[in-house]
């Protein structure tokens, strides 16, 4: 069978299943077998009834004994279903609600696996238990969507791999599974679904996780060539650097110099250039990508500015063209008017205009650019490899592309997502910066704190709160929420001048908002982590951060670097009630110790693994499963090696893997470009 045919083409799979299975993101019987599932159950083990732990699952091999037994309680408008089922340990009650059509399945004397949850509450008792002939041994639970079931899901995988296997073809050579001891495709796949032990799922998980390593980095290395292999025409940025020091209002560090020089080597080496520019938070990234872009622009040619967030966008907008002036650089947010965003594009695509700032809309929109010659990304660890593949496809040949990212990301996976990058380095802070005094606070101190805040607010400085929701929630309780928390606020300290800013605000308030704090009119900020990557206003000096153990340490990095950036005494309050033994303490006291994004992010990493460092932020893995990551990792480093070794040697046995790299690049590319 075809493992791209429509999943129609699978018995018991219709159009109106289809559909929904198409919610989940699949549509292939490939996206089917390789449909991870979020957990088990683990089934293989028989319990004994008279062993069966309150809470938890288990097997159970009963002989059921007795006529089952339907009640119906007019009240609660339940059915209730219960038989008795023995084994040599004792007994257990069967309950099943509203399922009465199960009562023909119940004989006395039959042989059934009942496997659910105890429930001592009332004698032992299993409440709709699923029934079995046999042990089902481990399952799969899937993700689901309104409309599908676990059964039908299994069932569908089942199929799936029963007519798929045979014409599966495993991408990895025998070498190579050999070397490193990894499961062929026909083993994993199956035991990925339905493992015949613990150590059987294990090994599949490494086997699938090694190949999405492989192919990303691989993907990698051939998007760097496609870069690396197109000429662009030289550009003398010499005239422009001195030019340009002149507009900018403070001399660059040596760092800053550096990094400036490396890019002008690279525009005049007659090269695209390919090039991270990687520093800490605060160390002064903007200014050199600026630099970029206006030498371009002095060799006339056109260059483009892409945020995360809408905020940074505007933000980097305000500062460019406080520089350069504003007439020559445009704007383009997904918020923006239909008419302002047209007007944009159309000085973009004339050459009226040679800069343009903006987010994803940059990529999204259809507007053409006359001669675009370089593309930057800030905070580079926002966007995933396809982003980085979009971008590429919107220039002409020659593209200069500049990435920067503050996210000291360890060396192991730096060298997986920026391996074919140019770095340079920004290892020095501009001058005058203190140390942020970082303390963790006590529940029973935080009434203090925001006494402090507003005390410190009274003399003229700036502070954020920042709360992990937006909105506080029965399902997290005692998690605040900033809309709570500026209401609190606000009735607490009425004379104080209070913003709140989140993700969900509608663009133009949220502008108001930024620009009223810059300006000073607000005082002290309750927010989400919508400020988290690049909002510089150096007036601020205070970051306090509710409950900061549910944040990750980089993360907390990153958001106290929105202090310290003045000439002031600046502080970062972590507030965390911490349950004696869970570590959140010992994890928060780095960052009291530590102003070193990169040993700060070792540290995090060494704590919490890879696939809890990357978490849901994944840092550029957003078409990689982070949970492949929460491997180790060595599989990380070994299957890093590996791809190494097969574009230094790529050998015809390699084909289709390196066939396979580059159609999943293509997708991606598509996705996101949309056509
Ligand atoms: P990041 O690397 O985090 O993007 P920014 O580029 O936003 O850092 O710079 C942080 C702050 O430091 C800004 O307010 C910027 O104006 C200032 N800055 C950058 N370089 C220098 C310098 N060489 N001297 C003084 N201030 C600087
Ligand atoms: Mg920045």
């Amino acid at each position: 069978m075809n493992l791209d045919a429509p999943l129609t083409s699978l018995k018991g799979i219709g159009p109106r299943r289809a559909e929904l299975l198409g919610k989940l993101g699949l549509f292939s019987v490939n996206d089917l077998l390789r449909f991870a599932p979020r957990d088990y159950l683990d089934y293989s083990r028989i319990v004994l009834a008279a062993e069966g732990v309150h809470g938890q699952d288990g097997a159970f091999l009963l002989t059921l004994s007795g006529p089952p037994r339907l009640a119906y309680i007019p009240g609660r408008r339940l059915n209730v279903l219960t038989v008795t089922g023995k084994d040599a340990s004792g007994k257990l009650t069967l309950t099943w609600y509203n399922q009465p059509f199960r009562k023909d399945q119940l004989q006395a004397g039959r042989q059934v696996c009942a496997c659910g949850r105890m429930d001592r509450s009332h004698g032992a008792r299993l409440i709709n238990p699923a029934l079995y002939p046999a042990c089902p041994g481990i399952l799969p639970v899937y993700p689901l969507t309104r409309g599908l079931s676990q059964n039908l899901l299994r069932e569908a995988v089942r199929t799936a791999l029963s007519c798929a296997l045979p014409d599966l073809k495993d991408p990895m050579p025998p070498s190579l599974l050999k070397k490193h001891g990894l499961l062929p495709l026909q083993s994993a796949l199956p035991s990925l679904h339905f493992p015949a032990a613990q150590a059987a799922l294990q090994q599949a998980r490494r086997r699938l996780a090694f190949e999405d390593i492989l192919l990303f980095r691989l993907m990698l290395s051939l998007l760097g060539r496609e870069q690396e292999g197109m000429a662009a025409r030289p550009v003398d940025g010499a005239p422009a650097y001195r030019a340009f020091l002149r507009m900018l209002p403070f001399t660059p560090t040596g760092a800053q110099q550096r990094a400036m020089a490396d890019i002008m080597q690279d525009l005049a080496s007659g090269k695209a250039m390919n090039r991270l520019i990687q520093g800490d938070v605060g160390s002064g990234k903007t200014a050199v990508a600026f630099f970029a872009m206006y030498a371009v622009m002095a060799a006339g040619k056109q260059a483009a500015l892409m945020a995360p967030t809408e905020i940074l966008a505007r933000q980097h907008y305000e500062k460019l063209a406080a520089i350069l002036g504003p007439e020559r650089i445009r704007l383009v947010l997904g918020g923006m008017k239909k008419a302002q965003r047209e007007e944009a594009w159309a000085a973009l695509s004339t050459g009226e205009a040679s800069l343009a700032v903006g987010t994803h809309a940059l990529l999204r929109d259809e507007g053409m650019f006359q001669s675009l010659a370089l593309v930057v990304t800030d905070e580079q660890h926002r966007f995933g490899v396809g982003q980085r593949a979009a971008i590429q496809s919107k220039g002409q040949e020659g593209l200069h592309v500049l990435v920067m990212s503050a996210t000291p990301i360890p060396r192991t996976l730096a060298l997986l997502l920026y391996g074919d990058l140019q770095v340079s380095r920004i290892d020095e802070l501009p001058p005058g910066r203190k140390p942020i005094a970082t303390r963790l606070v006590p529940p029973s101190k935080r009434k203090d704190m925001y006494n402090f805040i507003q005390a410190q607010a009274a003399t003229g400085q700036q502070a954020y709160i920042v709360c992990p929701l937006v909105e506080e929630s029965e399902e997290l309780p005692g998690v605040p929420g900033a809309v709570q928390l500026y209401q609190r606020l606000h009735k607490a300290y009425p004379t104080l001048a209070l913003g709140l800013l989140h993700g969900q605000m509608p663009s133009r308030e949220k502008e108001a908002v930024a620009a009223d704090f810059r300006a000073g009119r607000i005082r002290v900020l309750v927010a989400t982590t919508v400020i988290e990557v690049g909002v510089d206003v150096p007036a601020a000096t205070i970051m306090a951060i509710e409950h900061a153990d549910r944040f990750g340490l980089a993360q907390l990095h990153q958001l106290r670097g929105r202090v310290g950036r003045g000439e002031r005494d600046s502080y970062c309050f972590l507030l965390c009630s911490p349950e004696p033994g869970d570590g959140a303490a010992e994890r928060l006291a780095i960052l009291c110790d530590s102003q070193d994004g990169f040993a700060i992010a070792e540290a995090d990493l060494a704590m919490r693994g890879p696939g809890e460092f990357l978490g849901k932020r994944q840092h550029g893995l957003s078409e990689f499963e982070a949970a492949h990551l929460a491997m180790d990792l060595e599989l990380l480093e070994e299957a890093q090696a590996a791809a190494q070794d097969i574009l230094a040697h790529p050998a015809p046995q390699y084909r289709p893997l390196l066939a396979l790299a580059k159609a999943r690049l293509a997708s991606l590319r598509e996705d996101i470009v949309g056509n």
